[in-house]
This record gives C-alpha cells, structure tokens and sequence, in this order.
C-alpha cells in the first residue's frame, strides 16, 4: 500500500475545534483494517533495530497506535498523561499548543537509565506537546530516545524545536 494511499483516508475537518485549524482526523485511517496492518508494519520496520524497551506514548491519542508498536517491538508501553490522571508520584511540563495552553505528566519510575525510548503521538504540529514529553522522558535519564510521529504538518515546521541529534521520524506528511 502506498504513503499517498494511507494519507488521502486521513479526514481533513476545517475550523475544529476552533476557526482557523485544519484538524486532521485519524478514525478514517484507523477504521480500515488494511491501512491499521500497513501503519504497524510500517513503524515496526522502522523500529525494529533500534533495541527499544519502552513505548511512550502521549494522552490521548498516542494511545492508539503506541500499545499496538509496543507488542510488536516486544517492548513496555509507558503513559503520559493530563495532569490528574496518574494515580502515582509524577514529574510534570507545560507547554503552549497550536491551540491553548497545557501540562503532561509521567510516572516518576517509570523509566531508567538503561531504557531506550521510543515517544510516539499521532501529529507533530508546532511541536509544543513533543518538546515537553521529551523534556519529561529526558528528566528520567533514559539511555536514548527516538521520536514518532503518524502524522507531519510540515509547514508549522515542529521539528526545528528538537535537538538535531534526535531521529524524528513521521508516516504522512502534509
Ligand atoms: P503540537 O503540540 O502543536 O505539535 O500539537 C500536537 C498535538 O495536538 C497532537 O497530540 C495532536 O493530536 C493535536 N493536534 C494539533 N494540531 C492538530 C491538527 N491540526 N489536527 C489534529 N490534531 C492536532
């Protein structure tokens, strides 16, 4: 299956949630059972030398595809959340979005330092939410860290906030 094929069932939804946003919704990619296969396969390739041990994915939408990546890179799946939710002791961030303002937040034990990470989310826009789950996962002294995206708004240009040493890697690039 080609990237063109996987994009052009990504739904795009203008003005939401606010004027201006071009939302880019993910249930029309995730409801094919094809493109679901194609989509793990993929991130599984790009992953599978890369000796990782966790999974990170970012509320709430890093749920999806990151337990799924995790089980097939034989690798734990680690949760960042909103603030409130993680019944445990925690290290939080706060970051500015493409819209509004907002805080994660990790288990403080949750990693170590002989961890490799892998920090997933669907979409990389300004980058906001990204910069903070790596500041969060670099505070916990992992061993490294690799960054992915399924989606890429590449005109917002989120990648130039990340170290040049960190390997970014996105599926579907608008
Ligand atoms: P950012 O921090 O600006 O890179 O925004 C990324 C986060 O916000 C991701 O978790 C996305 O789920 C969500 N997001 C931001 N912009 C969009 C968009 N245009 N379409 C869909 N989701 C978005």
């Amino acid at each position: 299956m080609s990237i063109e094929t996987l994009t052009k069932s990504v739904r795009n939804i203008p003005d939401f949630p606010i004027p201006g946003i071009q939302f880019k919704d993910i249930t029309t990619l995730f409801q094919s059972a094809e493109h679901l296969k194609e989509l793990s396969e993929i991130l599984f390739d790009q992953y599978k030398d890369k000796e990782i041990t966790k999974v990170v994915g970012i509320e709430s939408r890093g749920f999806f595809m990151g337990p799924a990546t995790a089980i097939k890179l034989n690798a734990g799946f680690v949760p960042i959340r909103k603030p409130g939710k993680l019944p445990y002791k925690v290290i939080e961030e706060t970051y500015t979005k493409e819209y509004g303002e907002d805080a994660i937040q990790i288990h403080e034990d949750s990693l170590d330092k002989n961890d490799v990470v892998l920090l997933h989310d669907d979409l990389l826009a300004t980058g906001g939410t990204m910069v903070a789950a790596y500041n969060l996962v670099k505070k916990l002294g992992v061993k490294k860290i690799y960054i992915n995206f399924l989606i890429e708004l590449e005109d917002l240009e989120g990648r130039q906030h990340f170290p040049s040493e960190v390997e970014i890697n996105s599926i579907i690039k608008f």
